[in-house]
């Protein structure tokens, strides 16, 4: 990989409780090259989003970095001071969240919210800012005339078209985007993929693709990596990951979701994720994987190199 846009290194986010810390990203190092699309999957509550937040230093209380390192852009983001941070995001890293109607203001027509952004940020005028307000909305398929419209006017898909409109409003270099289709319907979701897809190879940013839908995910993203119970337990190219998981987790999670050509049906991962509490001894995926040896309950597997830049945390992974 050429030098990384975004380097990982060792990073654990705790939360912090009457009980003590509870680890909800453990030990984790990857990196994303300029222009990458690096697609993070994995069940609810595995640490995804939090790391998501940990990047941006917008983890809510009681969540604390406790260890490792986060570089950007070749700068050290655990070190930077308010003003530093507020050029962080947006500017350079933007984020388009879960729910757009939670992240829009209902109270101001949203091109108003992409113009005050520019304005903010960008030390744009409100006339040019509101010229590039509407180019921005025609660029992710909403009629300028819409510029007017409230939240509440807009369909969901056009709500979060808006929020992909506005993390695009000062050109970053990388955009998160956190579940950005999980609450709209499959036509409309892979409307928009396919555009964030296309729009990513106009401008050339980086975008780290959370969701817990990995057969969507490897649909749109250049490499993959899994998490599970707060740790990276699989990395590596998408198509080398659709063709051959080496991890039992990842390989669950591609039964867990319908074939594309309908040749099989899905299959849940029995259980459920643990508790990040106390998460089991060894591999913290043993007490659900049906291929685990006494070793697992042991030892926990470090995330070792396969080939071709692909690597996995499993004892039997080869
Ligand atoms: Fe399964 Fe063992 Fe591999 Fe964990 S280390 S995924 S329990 S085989």
């Amino acid at each position: 990989m050429s030098d990384p846009l975004l380097s990982i290194r060792d990073l654990c986010v705790d939360y912090i409780t009457d009980q003590g810390p509870v680890r909800a990203v453990d030990r984790v190092t990857l990196d994303v090259a300029p222009g990458e699309i690096l697609g993070v999957a994995g069940e609810s509550g595995c640490g995804k989003s939090t790391l998501a937040q940990a990047l941006l230093r917008i983890l809510p209380p009681p969540a604390v970095i406790s260890r490792g390192e986060i570089r950007f852009e070749g700068c050290d983001v655990l070190r930077l001071g308010e003003e530093e941070l507020r050029t962080l995001r947006w500017r350079r890293i933007s984020m388009v969240f879960q729910s757009a109607m939670d992240a829009l203001n209902p109270v101001i027509p949203v091109g108003e919210q992409i113009v005050d952004t520019l304005v903010a940020h960008d030390a744009m005028d409100t006339r040019a800012a509101r010229r590039r307000a509407a180019e921005l909305l025609d660029m992710v398929g909403i009629p300028a005339d819409r510029l007017d419209s409230y939240a509440h006017q807009l369909s969901g898909g056009m709500r979060q078209r808006t929020g992909i409109a506005l993390a695009l409003a000062l050109k970053p270099s990388l955009v998160i985007l956190d579940e950005p289709t999980t609450a709209l319907d499959v036509i409309v979701e892979r409307d928009i993929l396919d555009q964030i897809r296309q729009l990513q190879r106009e401008l050339g940013f980086a975008v780290l693709f959370i969701t817990h839908d990995l057969a969507r995910m490897l649909q749109v993203s250049d490499r993959v990596a899994v998490f599970y119970a707060a740790r990276l337990v699989e990395m590596g190219p998408a198509d080398e990951i659709r063709r051959a998981p080496k991890h039992p987790y990842t390989q669950g999670l591609l039964r867990a979701f319908p074939s594309l050509h309908g040749e099989s049906s899905p299959q849940s991962i029995p259980g459920s994720p643990p508790s990040l509490e106390s998460p089991p001894s060894g591999c913290r995926f043993h007490p659900r994987c049906d291929r685990a040896v006494p070793q697992c309950r042991e030892e926990e597997p470090a995330l070792l190199p396969l080939a071709s830049g692909h690597s996995a945390a499993c004892h039997l992974a080869e």
